[in-house]
């Protein structure tokens, strides 16, 4: 076998790319190396930035969001993401966040969040990145069981029963180097089935030897996953990449 026919890109399901000192150098990193990284964007005004950074790069797709955080801010932004949905298949970082604890601003929230995926499916093919903190439960509720598209929960924290219910409607989970180091995180890794898998840093808000996250960085979430699944780290590689190609390829 050639080198090039065994190499195996790595994922990088959810990073915010824009959010780094040197966002083009990110990018350059991931595109020569090979890594598929999904560009997550807060707000729909800063996706456009994001968007020209990732033009023509075979490995970097620019993804419009409205974290839910941002919601009760810019929720006058859902019309621009909207017509954003014209040119990306990829949503995020979006959802629900209940450490939120005004009452207003988790409804706004809510009502933002739905207005997205009311919109996401109505076009049946997006591929979604949903942020779930303390809030599983409602993010399942406002997908309901007949969303036409793709589910990645990000960082996935909630109770194994809301897992279970993500897993019978065929949602995926991305899984970062911060997960593999707590006792939770572990649970949830070894309850995820292989076939639903995908790796993400969410950098460069987590943290590897005291400095931020790149998508390289994922290559520690394969080493962890290749002792879970005792499989050598190629074949462990090899899962997350087929799970991300069969993600992208099938249109829900
Ligand atoms: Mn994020």
């Amino acid at each position: 076998m050639t080198e090039e026919a065994a190499f195996t890109p790595l994922v990088d399901a959810h990073c915010h790319v824009d959010l780094y000192p040197d966002p083009q150098a990110i990018i350059d990193a991931s595109e020569s190396s090979g890594i598929h990284t999904l560009a997550v964007t807060n707000a729909p005004s800063v996706f456009h930035h994001t968007r020209q950074l990732a033009a023509g790069k075979k490995f970097v797709r620019a993804s419009v969001g409205l974290h839910p955080e941002l919601a009760y801010t810019h929720a006058g932004e859902v019309d621009q993401l909207t017509s954003l949905l014209k040119v990306t298949r990829f949503v995020g970082e979006i959802g629900l966040d209940n450490t939120e604890r005004d009452k207003e601003v988790r409804q706004i929230q809510r009502r933002v969040f739905d207005m997205i995926l009311h919109e996401c499916a109505s076009y049946g093919d997006k591929i979604l990145t949903i942020h779930s903190r303390r809030a599983s439960k409602d993010v399942l509720d406002a997908i309901g069981t007949d969303y036409p598209g793709r589910v990645i929960l990000h960082w996935f924290s909630g109770p194994l029963r809301d897992l279970s219910v993500a897993v019978a409607r065929g949602f995926f989970f991305s899984v970062n180097p911060t997960m593999i180091r707590s006792t939770n995180g572990q649970r949830i890794v070894a309850s995820i089935p292989r076939d639903r898998l995908l790796t993400e840093t969410d950098g460069p808000f987590t943290m590897i030897h005291e400095r931020a996250c790149e998508p390289g960085d994922v290559q520690e979430v394969i080493e962890f996953l290749a002792q879970q699944w005792n499989v050598d780290v190629r074949e462990a590689r090899a899962t997350v990449q087929e799970n991300f190609q069969r993600m992208v390829d099938a249109p829900a």
